[in-house]
């Protein structure tokens, strides 16, 4: 039997069902739903098994029968795989008894879960014939393009507010794209990022191919089912800011079941995480409702920082439907966040990770999540690229002078 490179059947409408052809579109022109990408998912269980996935390279595409692209993977060979980690330390801080991290933090190349998505997306901005790509970010994922196209050799566009981290800024800075700082919150960004898209022939990975590129979340998912023996976690705690990530790692988790790599069908609960200032996802989901309304983010979790989300009714719908909930983490409780995951696990994560640490905290506290259920925390994002965060809250060196006498006296406490 020939081995086909491609399961998609097209796209599809999330709202109304409608069909259309594989193309750099999103949005349907009958009823303004997004598009979906659509599988065959009976050919894809006819050809893959748990062994086949297990004998290829760790990284995404191990999963390619899942992904978007016709051709052969050009980008992010090495995205992806990232550690799940047995928390322990973590966990007892908590009462927990079984607790994993999955750490997207030292993701390949730029320390985010932003790799993973930017891969397919560049990947199919090739197969379609595009030399330029762009995306409206709020910081994570201009880092990813930047590096990216870079790696394949395409001219890159990165709009980004213009009062993210320094961590951020040189994170894309240093690949050479064209960086453009835009006075004005993620918003006002994206909605700049969708008239530049309408005027210019760019590949807007977030935008014009965002039905692609939302499917390389759905990875982060296949490795956590993976990792654990092939099992669902009870509960998984996401962090989210349009809301993409918690609705790909349900449509993961739903996927493998659909061709026959999982017996029965995933109970997980899913959790939301955002920042108080931002968190219309968390309104929603507490308010029992799929309706999102608007906010101007105000929180130190800039990464998250999307006050009109995109996908906010379906990761709404998502959590309420999984019987999950939603939680929000104040500035404080962001950073103490970010403390506790560094002193129990070694893991140094950032603003965002903070907040689905916290927010994992407080649904463990109140009892949302039972302390003897597997629970899967995502830490999506590396801590020194917001390292101004922390700066103020962890100390200073220790200063001496280079004799053993000064480390006595000021290190040992002698006189
Ligand atoms: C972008 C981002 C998220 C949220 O992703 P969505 O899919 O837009 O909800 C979470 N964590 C980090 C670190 C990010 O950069
Ligand atoms: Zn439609």
């Amino acid at each position: 039997m020939v081995k086909r490179l491609s399961y998609v059947l097209g796209l599809k409408c999330r709202e109304c069902g409608r069909e259309y052809e594989k193309a750099p579109i999103y949005v349907c022109e009958y009823c303004f739903g997004p598009l979906e990408v659509a599988y065959d998912y009976q050919a894809i269980r006819e050809s893959i098994s748990r062994g086949a996935i297990a004998s290829r390279p760790p990284s995404i595409w191990r999963y390619r029968e899942f992904l978007p692209i016709d051709g052969d993977p050009t980008d992010g060979l090495y995205s992806g795989c990232t550690p799940l980690v047995r928390a322990d330390r973590l966990a007892e801080a908590l009462g927990m008894k079984e607790l994993y991290v999955k750490d997207d933090s030292v993701c390949h190349p730029t320390f985010s879960f932003k790799d993973r998505v930017v891969a397919i997306a560049l990947s199919k901005a090739k197969e379609f014939g595009f030399d330029t790509v762009g995306c409206a970010s709020t910081g994570n994922l201009g880092n990813a393009v930047a590096a990216h196209a870079a790696h394949a050799g395409l001219k890159g566009y990165i709009f980004i507010p213009s009062d993210l981290e320094i961590g951020k800024v040189v994170g894309s800075l240093i690949y050479a794209p064209n960086l453009v700082a835009v006075e004005g919150n993620y918003d006002e960004v994206n909605r700049l990022c969708s008239e530049v898209a309408y005027h210019y022939n760019w590949a807007f990975v977030n935008i014009n191919i965002r039905p692609y590129y939302a499917e390389g979340s759905k990875t982060y998912g296949f490795e956590i089912a993976e990792q654990l023996g092939w099992r669902y976690p009870k509960h998984v705690v996401v962090p989210s800011a349009s809301g993409s990530l918690i609705t790909k790692i349900q449509k993961g988790f739903e996927e493998l079941h659909q061709v026959g790599l999982m017996d029965a069908p995933p109970k997980t609960k899913l959790y939301s995480a955002q920042g108080k200032g931002c968190a219309p996802i968390v309104t929603a989901i507490k308010d029992n409702t799929d309706v999102i309304r608007p906010v101007k983010p105000v929180t130190i979790a800039k990464s998250l920082a999307i006050g009109n989300p995109a996908d906010g009714y379906y990761a709404a719908r998502v959590a309420l439907k999984s019987g999950g909930y939603g939680e929000e983490a104040t500035n404080e409780e962001i950073i103490e966040g970010i403390k506790l995951l560094a002193h129990t696990e070694g893991i140094f994560t950032e603003t965002a990770g903070g907040v689905t640490m916290a927010v994992a905290k407080k649904l463990i506290e109140q009892g949302y999540i039972p302390k003897d259920e597997a629970t899967v925390i995502c830490i999506t994002g590396n801590g020194l690229k917001t390292h101004e965060a922390v700066l103020p809250n962890i100390g200073q060196p220790k200063e001496i002078e280079p004799t053993l006498a000064s480390f006595e006296k000021i290190i040992m406490g002698k006189q």
